[in-house]
């Protein structure tokens, strides 16, 4: 039915390899990889240069909200480019902009403000500076200058975002130049790092963060942290109650909650603002990813009015936000935002998106009949299969499983590389966190993409079961 991409100009797999540095990824395993060159999108599936189909079991890195080429939102793509590709909001006001922000702060129940930037690191990063010029404004010091965060956080990869969702393994080279923040442990129930009941271990979460409140009082700008789950750091889900509780917490602690809703907000886990759903109004909440269905790269850091006044001067004060980017409410990617959001209403996506997790809940179940299956979390349209090395015995109870990761295969394949081939094999493209197979499919996919998704995630784990 489609036809078969070929280019003239030469091998365009040998060109990547001699001209792209791709990231997170280990280069000199890169030039023996077989990496699909992707030429074309269609609905829940990703097309390569031989004409081969995946489905994008990560919502081409968890962004994708309607599968590829969506008419109505390439449609509102190509009309604002038409008209104005970009100018800029240095000075000048555009309509996409400002359409967009209405249709945001309508939908957060409690923010007043949006501004405007490109990816999750750049939001989460103007998230801070307001967070910290918050009080410099209002106290005309830096005496409450602390951030907060949890272990097992991500904001994204520039230095504030690095320096609040610190990972060891990924960041450790870059230390020097990251900034101290109070990491507090996160409700990681699957690892533990106290022998103590689930529910005891969520209250040492919460009274260890109190701890850190009560020690640094008037000194504490912010607690910083992931909207309703951790998805970098292993997809960990918040238990019920845990977020408000937080959220309680910086409230009699007179701190302020920044929220990172850049992969968890926007339907990911069920709902269109995590925050109303966990009950935990925050100062600032920052969006990213799926705010233009995964199309163009474009931000948003709203803050409530509370935040915003303390702004306000007289000019010489210089109490004004100092950040901005060229981009900064591009008019296309503002367009395309607008879209995707009218169409959320349209085709009601979020009670649509209740059924499919209830269906992918189902689902996940299969996996955890495999002796390497050490745990399965699942929130929304957002899964992980965490897999370890098991039982060497059969016979043992699948609750003595070992929970050392799994890292490498019999066949001398490291785990990652082993799930990624054997997905690609079948017509899936799945890219794990290390020894965490993710699921992340876009979010409107329909029930028999996601069954055959699920048919084809349970065989990659199949088959690598048979290589312990
Ligand atoms: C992806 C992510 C970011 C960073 O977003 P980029 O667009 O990659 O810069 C920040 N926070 C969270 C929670 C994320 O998942």
């Amino acid at each position: 039915m489609h036809e078969h991409y070929t280019y003239k100009n030469g091998n365009l797999k040998t060109k990547d390899k001699a001209y792209v540095w791709h990231p997170y990824t280990q280069m000199s395993d890169w030039f023996r990889i077989d990496a699909p060159v992707i030429v074309r999108g269609e609905d829940f599936y990703l097309i390569d240069d031989r004409g081969n189909r995946y489905l994008d079991g990560v919502a081409s890195m968890w962004c994708n909200v309607w599968g590829h080429s969506r008419k109505e939102i390439v449609d509102a793509i190509v009309e604002q480019a038409k008209v104005l590709q970009h100018s800029t909001l240095f000075g000048l006001c555009n309509e996409p902009s400002i359409v967009l922000a209405e249709l945001l702060v309508k939908m957060t129940k409690g923010m007043g403000k949006v501004f405007y930037s490109d990816d999750g690191s750049t939001a989460m990063e103007v998230a801070i500076k307001m967070a910290i010029q918050y009080w410099y404004n209002k106290l005309g010091s830096n005496k409450r200058r602390e951030i907060i965060a949890l272990e097992n956080g991500y904001h994204g990869d520039t230095i504030g975002a690095m320096s609040i969702g610190y990972i060891e393994h990924f960041f450790k080279p870059y230390k020097p130049l990251l900034f101290k923040v109070r990491h507090v442990p996160s409700p990681y129930l699957y690892r533990k790092s106290r022998e103590m009941s689930d529910a005891d271990y969520v209250q040492y979460c919460i009274d260890m963060l109190e701890h850190e409140l009560k020690r640094g009082e008037g000194r504490v700008a912010a607690v910083v942290m992931e909207s309703g789950a951790q998805i970098a750091g292993g997809v960990i889900v918040y238990p019920d109650g845990y977020q408000r509780e937080v959220s309680r917490l910086c409230k009699r602690y007179d701190t302020l909650l920044v929220l990172d809703e850049v992969a968890t907000g926007l339907g990911r886990l069920g709902s269109m603002v995590e925050y109303i759903a966990q009950d935990s109004m925050p100062d600032i909440v920052a969006f990213g990813k799926m705010l233009t269905a995964g199309y163009l790269p474009l931000a948003a850091t709203l803050a409530s009015d509370e935040i915003f006044n303390a702004f306000l001067g007289k000019y010489d004060e210089g109490k004004h936000l100092f950040h901005g980017h060229t981009f900064t409410g591009n008019p296309i990617a503002c367009a395309c935002a607008v879209a995707n959001l009218r169409l959320y209403e349209q085709e009601r996506l979020i009670s649509k998106v209740k059924s499919s997790s209830a269906l992918l809940a189902e689902r996940l179940e299969e996996f955890r009949g495999y002796p390497i299956v050490g745990d399965v979390r699942h929130k929304g349209m957002l899964a992980a299969i965490e897999l370890v090395k098991g039982n060497s015995n059969s016979n043992s109870k699948s609750n003595s499983k070992s929970k050392d990761p799994l890292l490498t295969l019999s066949d001398g394949r490291r785990i990652n590389y082993a799930i990624m081939e054997e997905a690609l094999k079948r017509g899936l493209f799945i890219r794990p966190l290390g020894h965490i197979m993710l699921i992340v499919p876009p979010l409107a996919i329909g029930r028999e993409e996601l069954n055959m998704l699920i048919d084809k995630a349970l065989e990659v784990v199949g088959t690598i079961s048979k290589l312990v």
